[in-house]
């Protein structure tokens, strides 16, 4: 399976490539792990499809819808996904990844929707500043691969696909200046 390892922990390629994208710290990156979410599809609003869901992130565990894990192939949806995921790791960093610790994380982000919900009316979900600030990673990955061209695309995909850690480190380092530029330009969850 691409991006994880058997452990279901992101693979040293893919926490290379979401570091540079979201700046979310290696060692938080490193901690996580990815599960399908099974058939006890959570509960939470913000898990929603509608809402740009599709996974939600609980402390140092992300659950991702379990199409995610059955239908890998060259698309980029669920790296695109993760690359927002991960953003809610620093969120939670000071949360016990506990059964209480996650608990509280998750009234903390209810509560922040619940906060967004009074300013921001129906954009309550992306306009909540937790998720202005986890979507970072998504756009500026998304950005990254559409001004690299396909075939540089294919080759970054490939190389995280195959676990490649140093090609894909020298990969980013070619378009360092780039990604600078592109998380100084990151308008937020527009
Ligand atoms: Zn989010």
């Amino acid at each position: 399976m691409p991006y994880l390892d058997e452990h279901a922990h992101l693979t040293p390629a893919t926490v290379r490539l979401l570091h540079a994208v979201s700046r979310v710290p290696i060692r938080l990156l490193k901690d996580c792990k990815v599960y399908p979410a099974g058939r006890n599809w959570l509960r939470f609003p913000w898990y929603s499809k509608r809402s740009g869901g599709g996974a939600v992130a609980i402390v140092d565990r992300i659950h991702a819808s379990d199409r995610f894990f059955v239908e890998i192939g060259n698309d980029t949806s669920f790296l695109l996904l993760l690359a927002h995921e991960v953003g809610h790791l620093p969120h939670a960093e000071n949360y016990p990844a506990s059964t209480l610790g996650r608990t509280r994380f998750v009234l903390w982000a209810t509560w922040q929707y619940a906060l967004s919900l009074l300013r921001n009316g129906k954009r309550w979900h992306r306009k909540a500043r937790m998720e202005q600030e986890a979507e970072r990673g998504r756009w500026v990955l998304r950005q990254l691969l559409a001004s690299s061209g396909d075939a540089a695309a294919k080759e970054l995909l490939g190389l995280v696909h195959t676990n490649r850690t140093a090609a894909v480190g020298e990969w980013l380092a070619a378009r360092s200046s780039t990604i600078e530029r592109l998380h100084a330009e990151y308008p937020g969850w527009q």
